[in-house]
């Protein structure tokens, strides 16, 4: 490959970030199971301590395998630099720890994964970190929530669960006029169909347990720094603009630049908070992402093939897929995932939640169960699982009503999957 070509995304998910392992010309990346790494001397372990050079101490801050998933990751986004950590919601912890000091504000989205509305609801809050939450499909309210404590604004590229399109060019106007970062979790499009910061994002976020691994079997997380935000001047962001005692008075963001975030989440967040992948996950998903093109299209093929048949089908009420032109959001998927519109949407059933249950219990190629972004076809039926505890008012207004279904539609064959379905559907 010569330099001057810029490699394409099919060849940075199979390539970036890797080389054959200097040691023993393995060309795949190794798994390197260990805890820390011996220092060549006391000079160069007093460097590395104090961030004058970039090397391995303990895998809680870094780890070759890992390293290479983290180049992998920034590099598919288009970011100057990732930090992979155990999970999606500890990438949110980490992330948000960056930025956030008590009596500070989120700005977040309400159409976000059910997960993510409790971090910020419950835990977050703990912290002394507030959350103003405004209207996906109202974007002024997004400009009306923002306050001088405001540090983040926070949304969801492609919405989980209901497969909604937000307009990301929209919001990262309203929070660059604001002064503060937009934070894009862009876990359900994955940078195969959907790449947040070249429509304006500062930080994207990324459960890479779902698409990215693509294979139902790690927990992981991303945070991708855009390299865009200037964490200085409004004197907000104190992590990364004021000198660090524990690192002979470094600032951050004036000895890391366009990279500083990332470093900033690694050296305090990863530090002091500890979520840490295992080498072992990290492995798995690098081996996943070598195929998330191909399989990212199949699903979104997939999916548009099912969502077709539910619409058609006289026991469905309703089915949200953005991929159908008749969905509110068809115009911004055309513009924000022009290659598909995902895997996973909802879709209402007629007999309420009885029919729900029903249609859960029937499915065998099938699975029920709560994850997404696996190569098998998932389903839940969150009125009964992880919408139960709610009120049925507050099931209806986070999209969980009592007829709703929830699908990830997988890699199989389609006409399959439309099988399995039209049994289920017919067994009650
Ligand atoms: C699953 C998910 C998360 C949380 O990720 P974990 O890896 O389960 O911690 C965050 N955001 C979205 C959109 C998700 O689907």
């Amino acid at each position: 490959m010569s330099d001057a070509r810029t490699p394409g995304f099919a060849t940075l998910s199979v390539h970036a970030g890797a080389q054959p392992d200097p040691a023993t010309g393995a060309r795949s990346t190794p798994i390197y199971q260990t805890t820390a790494f011996v220092f060549d001397d006391v000079d160069h372990a007093a460097s590395l301590f104090g961030l004058q050079a970039f090397g391995n101490i303990y895998t809680r801050i870094t780890n070759p395998t890992t390293a290479v998933l983290e180049e992998r990751v920034a590099a598919l986004e288009g970011g100057t630099a990732a930090l992979v950590v155990a999970t999606g919601h500890s990438a949110q912890l980490v992330a948000f720890h960056t930025l956030m000091q008590p009596g500070d504000e989120i700005v977040a989205a309400t159409k976000l994964y059910g997960g993510s509305i409790n971090q910020l609801n419950h835990s977050f809050k703990s912290f002394g970190w507030n959350v103003v939450w405004a209207d996906t499909d109202n974007i002024q309210s997004f400009a009306d929530a923002i306050t001088d404590k405001t540090r983040a604004v926070f949304i969801e590229s492609l919405a989980n669960p209901a497969g909604t399109v937000i307009d990301i060019e929209a919001i990262a106007k309203i929070a660059k006029d604001a002064g503060v970062p937009l934070i894009v979790d862009n876990t359900m499009a994955t940078p195969y169909l959907c790449q947040p910061i070249r429509h304006g994002a500062d930080i994207v976020i990324h459960s890479l347990t779902k698409f990215m691994g693509g294979h139902g079997n790690s927990m992981g997380g991303a945070i991708v720094d855009a390299g865009s935000f200037d964490w200085t001047s409004s004197g907000n962001y104190p992590l990364l603009s004021e000198p660090r005692p524990e690192y002979q008075n470094m600032k951050l963001h004036e000895t890391f630049g366009n990279f500083a975030f990332a470093i900033a989440c690694r050296v305090l967040g990863l530090r002091d908070l500890g979520p840490a992948i295992s080498p072992t996950n990290s492995f798995n998903i690098l081996t996943g992402i070598e195929t998330l093109p191909l399989r990212m299209q199949k699903h979104a093929d997939n999916a548009m093939e099912v969502a077709k048949y539910l619409d058609n089908h006289d026991r469905i009420e309703w089915v949200s897929y953005c991929g159908l032109p008749t969905h509110p959001n068809h115009a911004l998927q055309q513009k924000y995932l022009p290659k598909g519109a995902g895997a996973v949407f909802t879709f209402g059933l007629k007999g309420g939640y009885d029919a729900g249950v029903a249609l859960v219990s029937n499915v065998g190629l099938l699975s029920h169960l709560a994850n997404i972004g696996d190569t098998r076809s998932l389903v839940i039926h969150p009125a009964s699982t992880t919408h139960r505890q709610l009120t049925d008012e507050q099931k209806v207004t986070a999209g969980a009503g009592p007829d709703v279904i929830r699908i990830s539609v997988g890699i199989e064959d389609a006409p399959d999957i439309i099988a399995d379905l039209e049994q289920a559907l017919a067994a009650f």
